[in-house]
């Protein structure tokens, strides 16, 4: 058993101040960090990860994943542009632990970290078994959104999944509650 922590989506657009802000956002990249740098720095009650890799939301044009008028379903305010502040890593999150980015939705919308390649292009499911990776934690921003899409493509996959509920945030608890179902369902265990 081999694992990797998959932090997605913890931007400035999906924080406090940013243009889709979450409740919590913030303090998720607190404490995705603290965790982040326990782990890097080997403290002895840290997780064992082998590697620990990023998410981003990376739009270009995205098409009609924008909108002016959003319906926050399939359309949502303009958000991760890319080369603005609010496409970076909140300032709580410090990005260079990062063994790997993965960068998604440049014309398209892309929930799920498994849309997302390394600037190189290497997909994150092909950047994970390159490395031996069996088993994946993930975290971040949002529970119902992207981090949902992220830990059921992690299962379709066929790693081994955990879901830390504690670092993560969500846009409304009613759709993260659904989505927590749906990820255990689905095989997703809960850490
Ligand atoms: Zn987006």
């Amino acid at each position: 058993m081999t694992r990797a922590l998959i932090v997605v989506d913890v931007q400035n657009d999906f924080c406090e101040g940013g243009s889709l802000p979450v409740a919590g956002g913030a303090q998720i990249a607190h404490d995705v960090n603290r965790l982040v740098r326990r782990w890097q720095a080997r403290l002895p009650d840290a997780p064992d990860y082998a590697h620990v890799v990023a998410t981003k939301d990376h739009h270009i044009d995205p098409g009609a994943h924008w909108s002016r008028e959003p319906d926050f379903v399939d359309s949502w305010p303009v958000h991760c542009r890319v080369g603005t502040d609010g496409e970076a890593f909140h300032p709580n999150l410090d990005p260079q632990p990062f063994d790997a980015v993965f960068l998604k939705g440049e014309h398209a919308a892309a929930y799920s970290g498994f849309e997302g390649s390394t600037a190189e292009g290497v997909p994150l499911a092909t950047w994970l078994r390159d490395h031996q990776i069996t088993d994946v934690d993930v975290c971040g921003i949002a529970t119902d959104h992207c981090v949902r899409a992220t830990v059921l493509d992690a299962v379709q996959e066929g790693f081994a999944v955990r879901l830390l509920p504690g670092l993560c945030a969500g846009v409304a608890p009613e759709t993260s509650e659904a989505a927590m179902a749906e990820m255990i369902d689905a095989g997703a265990g809960v850490a």
